[in-house]
């Protein structure tokens, strides 16, 4: 085989593998062969782009950025839908169509309502050529790129497909891949997302198509557009479309009167739980496109469809108690401990009350009977409160004014909502806080030491803050609940080894508030040492790059801080570094100032890492993703066919390793 023929086989051949995975859910291989073609293809395209294809499965992996997503019209509008609340409703509606066609023998598809982002995407000739956002209907933003990602969509149709029509449907993000994002959110420290369906469509928009790809999102769809598509009903289109490699869900179903629409209604009421994804509904459509024509539409939804909307699961329970969190910033967030009460299928104990505003607008009290309520949120709320079963000698709720962990008088800044604890060195939460955030993979990174031993040591007493970390001794932490002799020689071993940590790590390690660790990259660049920091005023700061004046009055402030100057003089004896090594400072300088390098594929001589540090040390910025601000793609071996192409088509320069090492000489 030439290497054209190969490419095309393998291309075929990983279109039906990923169809069999994300569409039929039957995969004939295991990951780790579908993973190893995949590679082979790259290797291939890479090796000779002459043959490259939009529509190739090596798409899948994204690194096209896309920095304004374009405007572009709708040839055919997206509509809303109209939607009802009852049986009755729908029963006026159904009137309502046989009025209006004169007859009473109408079938309707009865279709889950998928709760996610719409999409329309346009195919010719079997390839995705577009897809677009409802926007507001009559146009919407291009996303082509971010949802050729997307495993289930498409992208080589199979088998008798029209040459070209529209198709549309829901971006979604199902629960499972949903829940391990938050968890792993919650393990690097950041919020976790609040529900699905803004996720999903969130995802739609970032401008690096590689983080998109990483997005466990899949692509419901559910009608298509256009003229001479081969059938006369709406289900058989639903069937064919499936045929040609779309998944339309199989829940999916044709019903012959109301009756039958009203027992499926009755099914997914109850059985909506177990589908792997939300849905707040159902649609009925009229199935025959005929009688869809002749039904057309109002201002702004067909006649044709409607939505019948599940009630909100609502509970019933009693409020014990009102109790109030700490987050690490200092943030108090009021809780709703409630009697357990089932409620979608799960035993909800805790309600989420916001902040104080929120109490006192519902005038909720402990000991209240409440309503809660689950929306795509993860965490319940309270909607509503019973006054009619309000106990005799209830009391208006009293918002705490100390903090519950460590009694200082809370705060609330003009503004803001939340009530803050301002004593950030001396309460608990905020100072365990911290040290996860020392610890964690990006700052201290120190082995051995999980959030579980952070809370235990810091419930013994053997640490108060982090410099606290390098006087401990094994001897100290062997009697440690669960740790045996091996796992504390571990953790002794990782926090002595994380002195060798370099200074721009210690810096964000530090916790400093808004100074992440692109920012702490910079400043270590900027001050070359901690004493020229902590000395620096606001006015200086705000002369470096990229610093502006949030970040500089924060950075001032916690130096102003004696127990943080304290602290840090400690580290220092440990022997953390506040300084840029000798290396550092004499590789530094300043030759790639204002310039911003990617860099993609594997090197002859130098690791990723060593890479991106030299065109930091020479004052550079490292970018994960090709823009017109892009001023060199350093390019190695196996580099994603993606960016080659983005950067030739704005004209950035691609260097090699070699070329690289000259520009910094
Ligand atoms: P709404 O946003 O509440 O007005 O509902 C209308 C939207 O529901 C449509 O624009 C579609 O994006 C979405 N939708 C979800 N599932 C379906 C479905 N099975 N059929 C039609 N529309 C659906
Ligand atoms: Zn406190």
């Amino acid at each position: 085989m030439n290497p054209e023929e190969k490419i095309n086989a393998l291309r075929k051949e990983l279109h039906e593998h990923n169809y069999r995975y994300y569409v039929l859910d039957s995969p004939v291989i295991s990951d780790y062969e579908f993973d190893m073609k995949l590679k082979e293809l790259q290797a291939l395209e890479e090796a000779n782009p002459q043959f490259r294809d939009s529509s190739s499965p090596t798409m899948r992996v994204g690194g096209e950025v896309t920095k304004n997503f374009n405007t572009v019209a709708h040839e055919h509008r997206m509509y809303s839908l109209d939607n009802s609340y009852s049986r009755e409703e729908l029963a006026d509606w159904v009137q309502r169509i046989h009025r209006i066609l004169g007859e009473t023998r109408v079938e309707y598809t009865c279709e889950l309502k998928y709760d996610g982002a719409s999409i329309s995407l346009t195919y010719e000739n079997g390839h995705l050529l577009q897809a677009l956002t409802r926007g507001d209907g009559f146009q919407g933003d291009d996303v082509t790129t971010n949802v050729k990602t997307i495993r289930s969509v498409p992208l080589q149709l199979r088998g008798d497909f029209p040459p070209k029509f529209e198709i549309r449907g829901e971006i979604i993000l199902p629960l499972a891949g949903f829940e391990k994002m938050n968890e792993l959110r919650v393990k690097e420290g950041e919020d976790p997302y609040m529900n699905p369906r803004n996720t999903a469509s969130g995802s739609l928009k970032l401008q690096d198509s590689a983080l998109v790809a990483e997005r466990p999102l899949d692509c419901l769809l559910y009608a298509l557009v256009g003229r001479d598509l081969g059938a006369s009903t709406h289900f058989e289109l639903l069937n064919k479309a499936r045929e040609w490699g779309f998944k339309i869900p199989q829940e999916a179903e044709l019903c012959k009167s109301l009756d039958e629409v009203f027992a499926f209604l009755d099914h997914w009421d109850i059985h909506r739980h177990e589908l792997p994804y939300e849905t707040d509904g159902v649609v009925i459509k009229v199935n025959q496109l005929q009688q869809q024509e002749e039904l057309g539409y109002t201002a702004k939804s067909p006649r044709w469809a409607i939505a019948y909307k599940f009630k909100t699961e609502q509970a019933i329970t009693t409020l014990e108690k009102i109790t109030y969190q700490v987050g690490r910033t200092g943030a108090i967030t009021p809780v709703a401990n409630l009697k357990p009460v089932l409620l979608a299928g799960t035993t909800v104990k805790r309600a989420s009350l916001h902040n104080a505003d929120q109490i006192a607008k519902l005038d909720i009290r402990e000991g209240d009977t409440v309503m809660v309520e689950k929306g795509g949120e993860i965490i319940p709320k309270i909607v509503g409160v019973d006054l009619s079963k309000r106990p005799q000698d209830s009391e208006p709720t009293t918002y705490i004014d100390t903090c519950p962990e460590c009694h200082t008088p809370l705060e609330r800044k003009e503004g803001e909502a939340q009530h803050f604890c301002p004593n950030s060195t001396g309460c608990p939460p905020q100072i365990t806080g911290r040290i996860h955030h020392f610890i964690s993979r990006k700052a201290m990174d120190i082995e051995g030491l999980g959030a579980e031993t952070v809370e235990l040591l810091f419930k013994e007493g053997l640490i108060r803050n982090y410099a606290d970390l390098y006087t401990l001794t094994k001897e100290q932490v062997v009697p440690l609940e669960r740790m045996a002799d091996k796992s504390a020689e571990n953790l002794i071993h990782g926090i002595a080894e994380s002195v060798k940590i370099p200074f721009e790590r210690v810096l964000f390690a530090l916790g400093i508030r808004y100074v992440g660790e692109t920012v702490a990259k910079v400043l270590a660049r900027a001050y070359k040492n901690i004493d020229a920091l902590m000395e620096a005023s606001e006015e200086s700061l705000t002369q470096v790059n990229e610093i502006g004046g949030r970040i500089a009055e924060s950075v001032v402030s916690f130096f102003k801080e004696e127990k943080n100057r304290e602290i840090i003089e400690r580290l220092r004896n440990y022997g953390l570094k506040f300084s840029l090594s000798e290396e550092q400072l004499q590789n530094q300088t300043d030759r790639l100032k204002g310039k911003t390098l990617v860099v993609s594929g594997v090197f002859e001589n130098l690791e990723r890492t060593e890479l991106k540090k030299l065109i930091e040390d020479n004052g550079g910025k490292v970018s994960s993703s090709i823009s017109s601000k892009t001023s060199y793609l350093v390019a190695g071996n196996n580099m994603g066919p993606s960016k080659r192409t983005k950067a030739e088509s704005l004209g950035v320069p691609i260097i090699s390793e070699g070329e690289f090492m000259d520009l910094i000489k």
